[in-house]
C-alpha cells in the first residue's frame, strides 16, 4: 500500500498529488510514480489510481520532500503539481457551486417526504411512537426551516436603533406552516381514526435544519428521556457584563446558559442519545440531532438516509460561515460546557482524495474521496489551550458550537485521524493542525 494525498486547487487550477516513496527512490529520481495519459496515475509497479479531474500532463511540475521529525528511516514524499486541463476547468466551473449560499443541505424536506419510519442510527430501532400508525407516517407533513440564523438575519435586515433589540419568538414558526382548509367531508377517508381538536393540531409535523430536525413531541412520546445538569454556574452578573459590551458570542452563549439543566431523548433500545426535548413557545417540541436519528423511506427500496457527525458539523461551520463570514469556532460539550477543541476554517468545497500510510493503518481502510472543508484546529491537550480558547471567546470573530459530549470527542477523532492522511511536512500552520471534514 502506498500512502497518497490529491488535492484539487480549483482556485489555482492545479491539482497537486502527493505520493509516499523510498527515501533512496526520491534521491535518484528512480521511482515509477507516472502520470498516465491525462486522467490516472501510477504510483508503484501495478497499481493506478484515477485523478479526480482530466489534467495537463505536459506541465507537470515534480519536487520531493522529506520529513526532517520522522528519523532516517522515515519515507520521502513526492509532489507532482499538475495544471486541470482546460475543458475539464470549464465544466467543473459551470456544475459545482462556487456560492458558499448554494452548497446543498445534507438532508432536505423533499428527500424524507413520505418517510415511513425515523429510526436511530446506532441500533436501527424505530423512535416513532406506537401510536403513529403507518398511515399517518406516510402522511407527516415536513417543511425546510428557512435558515437556522434567520432571526438574526432579519436582525440584519430591519433598520433600527442600535440598542433595540428584537424578540424572535419561537412561536411564529407556525408562520411557515400553509395554510390547510379542514375538512369536514365525512365521506372521505372514512378508514383514519377521527382527529381530537383539529383546530389546535399543527399543520406541520417536522421542521428540517441544517443539522436538526425540530418535530412535535407527541411523535416521540414514547422514547425514554434523561434530565441532564449543564456542569456550569450561572451568574446573572456574568450575563449582564456580557450585555453591556454586546460580544454577539458572549450573549448567544450565555443566555443559554441561563438555563443550566436540558432534557435528552434516548433511543428505547440502545440508550444512545438521539436529541433533546423541550417547550418553544407554547409547544413541546423535540429536536433530534441529524447525525442521531436515520430517515427510512417506504417500500420498495426501505433504504435508510443518514447523515454522519461529520457532514452535519460541516453544514453548520458553513452555515455560520454563510450567515456571518465567520471563520473560527470554538467546539464545546453541551453538558460540560468546556472548549475541547478550537476551528478555524481555510477553505470549503475543497476535492480531496486520499489513502493513509500503510504503517499505521489497516490494509482494507477505503481510500477516501469527496467534497470537505478544510480546516485548522488545536484540541485540548495542548498547555496554552484555555489561554487561547478565552482569548478566541472574547473575540466577536467566534462562534461556539456545542456538541454532545461524546460528538464532541467523536469530532476531535475524525480531526486527527483526518490529519494523519496529510503528507507529515503538511499537517502542521501557525502552531495548528491541518484537517478536512467530509462536507
Ligand atoms: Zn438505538
Amino acid at each position: 500500500m502506498t500512502a497518497y494525498y490529491i488535492e484539487v486547487l480549483d482556485s489555482l487550477k492545479l491539482v497537486d498529488i502527493y505520493v509516499e516513496c523510498a527515501r533512496s527512490a526520491s534521491k535518484s529520481g528512480s521511482s515509477d510514480i507516472q502520470l498516465v495519459g491525462t486522467t490516472e496515475l501510477r504510483i508503484s509497479s501495478g497499481s493506478v489510481i484515477s485523478l479526480p479531474v482530466t489534467v495537463s500532463p505536459r506541465a507537470a511540475a515534480r519536487s520531493s520532500f522529506e520529513d526532517s521529525d520522522s528519523g532516517p528511516d522515515a519515507n520521502s514524499w513526492i509532489r507532482i503539481r499538475v495544471p486541470i486541463a482546460l475543458d475539464c476547468m470549464k465544466a467543473r466551473l459551470e456544475q459545482a457551486s462556487q456560492l458558499i449560499t448554494s452548497i446543498e443541505k445534507p438532508i432536505t424536506a423533499s428527500a424524507i417526504q413520505g418517510l415511513s419510519d425515523i429510526a436511530c442510527q446506532s441500533c436501527s430501532s424505530s423512535l416513532l411512537a406506537n401510536t403513529t400508525g403507518a398511515a399517518d407516517r406516510d402522511t407527516l407533513r415536513i417543511r425546510d426551516l428557512p435558515s437556522a440564523f434567520w432571526s438574526e438575519l432579519v436582525d440584519c435586515w430591519v433598520c433600527h436603533p442600535e440598542k433595540d433589540t428584537v424578540n424572535v419568538n419561537a412561536d411564529l414558526l407556525h408562520a411557515f406552516e400553509p395554510k390547510v382548509a379542514v375538512t369536514t367531508d365525512s365521506t372521505q377517508d372514512s378508514t383514519r381514526k377521527p382527529e381530537p381538536s383539529t383546530e389546535t393540531k399543527l399543520s406541520v409535523d417536522m421542521w428540517v435544519g441544517d443539522t436538526y430536525v425540530l418535530a412535535t413531541e407527541d411523535l416521540f412520546k414514547d422514547l425514554p428521556k434523561t434530565p441532564v445538569h449543564m456542569d456550569t454556574k450561572v451568574l446573572s452578573i456574568v450575563v449582564y457584563v456580557a450585555y453591556a459590551n454586546m460580544n454577539t458570542y458572549s450573549v448567544a452563549s450565555l443566555i443559554g446558559r441561563f438555563y443550566s439543566s436540558y432534557t435528552e431523548l434516548c433511543c428505547d433500545s440502545c440508550s444512545n442519545v438521539v436529541g433533546e426535548v423541550g417547550r418553544m413557545g407554547s409547544r413541546e417540541m423535540a429536536k433530534l440531532c441529524l447525525s442521531r436519528v436515520q430517515f427510512v423511506l417506504p417500500s420498495p427500496s426501505r433504504s435508510a438516509i443518514s447523515v454522519s457527525l461529520s457532514q452535519a458539523v460541516s453544514r453548520e461551520i458553513l452555515s455560520h460561515v454563510g450567515a456571518h463570514a465567520v471563520y473560527r469556532f470554538v467546539i464545546e460539550g453541551r453538558k460540560a460546557c468546556q472548549p475541547v477543541a478550537l476551528i478555524n476554517i481555510v477553505g470549503w468545497n475543497a476535492e480531496i482524495r486520499a489513502r493513509a500510510m500503510s504503517s499505521t493503518q489497516p490494509d482494507n481502510l477505503p481510500d477516501i474521496s469527496g467534497r470537505y472543508i478544510k480546516i485548522l484546529f488545536t484540541q485540548k491537550d495542548s498547555s496554552t489551550f484555555d489561554t487561547q480558547a478565552s482569548q478566541w471567546l472574547d473575540d466577536n470573530a467566534t462562534e461556539l458550537i456545542s456538541l454532545l459530549d461524546a460528538d464532541a470527542d467523536s469530532l476531535l477523532r475524525i480531526l486527527a485521524e483526518n490529519a494523519q492522511l496529510l503528507p507529515p511536512p503538511l499537517r502542521g500552520m501557525a502552531n495548528m493542525t491541518r484537517s478536512f471534514l467530509r462536507m
